[in-house]
């Protein structure tokens, strides 16, 4: 019994090493077949795309997921012709970088990691630094004794090589989003543009980005590694941060092909491919650091806007609409419901006697109580529904394609849940409080403001409170 339960136990790690493993294969394999004759490869995604799932998926991160995902890179290096020792030595320079990386990137802030501020930009890239250095100190090694090349030159063009490579990919592989997230999120995608073709403007970016890389082939010369800019930062003001890495990670490799065997093509007989390589790399690696930053910022921006707008509109202590908020909503469901001459019903509740708790058990308690009868409430309600606090204890319900006799069961429902409902104070006594409720039911087949529904049921409220409260009044 206990053997099965560990074995069990080993699955998720089992299955992580063999995700590790495919991954670095396929990853690596890429990147071999699309290496330039005699240079290291353009695009070399294996060691950041490893780096970014250790931290993503840390099932992955366990021994055997090292050893799988060394077998992964040794299996594609042997499979297209290395021999065993030069496949060897490659990884190890391979992995050594991915652990420099995953020691300084598992100390960053998640909001950091994840480029949800525009801090992370500066410290994925300083993680790629590192990271590539950590390959090039390695890559000494190899040029010493695997190919006896000029351990300098190797240290330059290993480090610079895996710094272009890290940063490119590194910001997409954190970033991008889970399939099962990416296929819902392209799902809602095509709904919308089912529903409203206008949507497909929202592509416009895109193509305008495509439109600068035919650019960079047509014009080319010494400025064609910055067309692309405009048209990033205008992606990188629409889209949101997982979609703008997509695009500048497929920008990258597409400018790291062009642009390098454009200059393979042109260079002088017997001059060193090497300077010009290192630089265009480099210079596209940096390319996407600007568009990366605008879009943390846009990000950070709109989560700020978000919690402001949502601050501003619900109340703190309920999380119920605040007046403010309510108004506008009301108004537009109301001249809704009257351009259809539909059905309407309005609720204005205000707590019964609430003073008297607040001064024989405390504020605190009273504002429990608050929130406490605001969730119950909130329970016998549909979505579709407007809920408020309208100040103090008094709240409004509007209450939309409602029959009269269902609006007054449901006025009585939310009467008695409240009578229900309790919380503990102190001294272990259950609390209770009641509502009374003014009703109001409407078929508006003319504009009509909502204040004034709202003064008319405040009306039959306080008509409930002289008839002796806990009750409904409707009209
Ligand atoms: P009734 O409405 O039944 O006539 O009696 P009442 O005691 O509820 O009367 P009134 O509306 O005059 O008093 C409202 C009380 O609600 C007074 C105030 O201290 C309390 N109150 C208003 N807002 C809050 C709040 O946010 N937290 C707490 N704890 N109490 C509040
Ligand atoms: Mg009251
Ligand atoms: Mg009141």
């Amino acid at each position: 019994m206990t053997s099965r339960t560990a074995i069990v136990d080993y699955v998720p790690y089992l299955v992580g090493a063999i995700g590790a493993g495919i991954l670095v294969f396929g990853a690596s394999l890429f990147g071999i077949l699309t290496r330039p004759e005699g240079l290291l490869a353009v695009l070399w995604p294996a060691n950041a795309l490893l780096l970014a799932a250790f931290v993503r998926v840390p099932s992955m991160n366990t021994p055997i997921g090292w050893l799988a995902a060394f077998g992964g890179f040794m299996l594609a290096d042997i499979l297209t012709g290395s021999d065993v020792s030069k496949a060897a030595w490659l990884t190890v320079a391979n992995m050594s970088g991915v652990a420099v990386g995953l020691a300084l990137i598992s100390k960053l802030d998640p909001e950091d990691r994840n480029l949800r501020r525009p801090s992370g930009v500066l410290y994925l890239c300083l993680t790629s630094a590192a990271a590539a250095t950590g390959s090039g100190l390695m890559g000494i090694a190899v040029a010493l004794i695997v190919f006896h090349s000029d351990p300098v030159m190797a240290f330059v063009f290993w480090s610079s090589t895996e710094f272009a490579n890290y940063v490119i990919i590194l910001p997409f592989a954190m970033t991008v989003s889970r399939l099962p997230d990416f296929l819902s999120a392209w799902q809602r995608l095509a709904g919308r543009i089912r529903q409203d073709w206008k949507v497909l403007l929202g592509g416009m970016p895109a193509l305008s980005l495509a439109f600068s890389l035919v650019m960079v082939s047509f014009v080319g010369g010494p400025g064609a590694i910055v067309f692309p800019v405009p048209a990033l930062l205008w992606c990188a003001l629409s889209y949101r941060l997982s979609v703008v890495s997509v695009l500048i990670t497929l920008l990258s490799l597409w400018l790291m092909i062009v642009l390098e065997l454009d200059l393979l093509a042109n260079l002088p007989e017997g001059a060193d491919p090497y300077y010009g390589v290192i630089s265009t790399r480099l210079g596209i690696a940096m390319l996407a650091l600007g568009p990366l930053t605008v879009a943390s910022i846009d990000r950070a921006r709109s989560a700020l806007v978000e919690r402001l707008d949502h601050a501003a509109n619900h109340d703190y202590l309920t999380g119920l609409l605040t007046r403010g908020a309510f108004m506008p909503l009301g108004q537009e469901m109301v001249d809704r419901i009257a351009a259809q001459k539909g059905r309407l019903t309005v609720m204005v509740m205000d707590f019964d006697l609430f003073k008297e708790i607040n001064d024989s058990h405390g504020h605190a308690t009273g504002d429990r109580i608050l929130i406490e009868v605001a969730r119950v409430i909130q329970r016998n309600l549909r979505g579709t529904d407007l809920f408020a606090r309208l100040g103090g204890e008094e709240f409004a319900i509007l209450v939309p394609d409602i029959a009269k006799v269902d609006a007054q069961g449901l006025a009585q429902r939310i009467r008695k849940a409240v009578e229900q409902a309790s919380i503990v104070a102190a001294n272990d006594v259950p609390i209770h409080t009641t509502v009374s409720i003014g009703l109001l039911y409407r078929q508006p087949d003319q504009p009509i403001r909502i204040d004034t529904l709202l003064n008319e049921a405040d009306r039959a409220m306080y008509e409930a409170k002289e008839n002796g409260r806990n009750r409904v009044v409707a009209r």
